[in-house]
C-alpha cells in the first residue's frame, strides 16, 4: 500500500528525532504534526507551532493537551516567516511544513509561495547538522500549484550542506501532493 506523504514525512523525521530535542510544526493547523513531533521529542524536548490563524492554534492546542503533551509545545499565532525569532540558529532537528489550508477551515486562507520562501529560509539557518526540514506541497488547489513549483525550484538552488530529495507517487497526476526533504548534512 501506498502511505500517505503525511506519514511518510514523519517517518523521515523520526528517523532524525530524538529525545530532548527542538522541532519546529510551521503550519500547525489542527495538530496533527505537532502532536507527532511531541512524542517524538519527548518531555524533555520542546516543539515551537505557528500557525497565522487562532482557529488552528485553538484545534492544534486542544489536540496537543488531548495528547497530554501541552507542557511540550509552545504556540505561536504568527507567521512561520518569524520563527527565527523563536531560536537560535543550528538549534533544531527537525521542522515540518504541510502547506495548503486548513482542513475543515477557511479554503481562503492558504499558505502563499513568497511568504513560504521567506520562511524556508528562515528554516534553513535553524536547521541543525543531521536535521531534516519536510515539506508536503498541494498543488491542487489555486496558488497551490505555483508554490509547488516556487517551492521545487528554491530545493534545487540549495548549495551544500544540503541535500534535497522529492517524492511523487508515481501512479498520481499533476496535481496530487508531493513532499520535498532537505537534510543538512
Ligand atoms: N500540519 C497541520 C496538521 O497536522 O493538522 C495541517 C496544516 S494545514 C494543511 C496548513 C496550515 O497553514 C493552515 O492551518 C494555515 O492557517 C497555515 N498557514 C497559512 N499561512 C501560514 C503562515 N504564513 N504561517 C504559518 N501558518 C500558515
Amino acid at each position: 500500500m501506498i502511505e500517505r506523504l503525511t506519514v511518510r514525512a514523519h517517518l523521515e523525521a523520526s528517523a532524525v528525532l530524538a529525545e530532548g530535542d527542538l522541532a519546529i510544526d510551521a503550519t500547525a493547523g489542527n495538530g496533527h504534526d505537532t502532536v507527532f513531533l511531541a512524542a517524538r521529542v519527548g518531555e524533555s524536548g520542546r516543539v515551537l507551532a505557528f500557525d497565522i490563524q487562532a482557529a488552528a492554534i485553538a484545534s492544534a492546542r486542544s489536540r496537543v493537551e488531548a495528547a497530554g503533551f501541552g507542557g511540550r509545545v509552545r504556540f505561536f499565532e504568527m507567521s512561520h516567516a518569524k520563527m527565527a525569532e523563536h531560536s537560535a540558529p543550528g538549534s533544531v532537528a527537525a521542522i515540518l511544513f504541510n502547506l495548503g489550508y486548513l482542513p475543515g477551515g477557511d479554503h481562503r486562507l492558504i499558505t502563499r509561495a513568497e511568504e513560504t520562501l521567506h520562511a524556508l529560509d528562515a528554516a534553513l539557518a535553524l536547521l541543525k547538522p543531521g536535521g531534516l526540514l519536510s515539506i508536503v506541497c498541494y498543488p491542487g488547489h489555486p496558488g497551490g500549484d505555483a508554490e509547488g513549483e516556487a517551492v521545487i525550484a528554491w530545493a534545487c538552488r540549495l548549495p551544500p550542506p544540503f541535500i534535497m530529495e522529492i517524492e511523487r507517487r508515481s501512479d498520481t497526476s499533476k496535481s496530487s501532493p508531493f513532499l520535498v526533504l532537505i537534510r543538512r548534512e
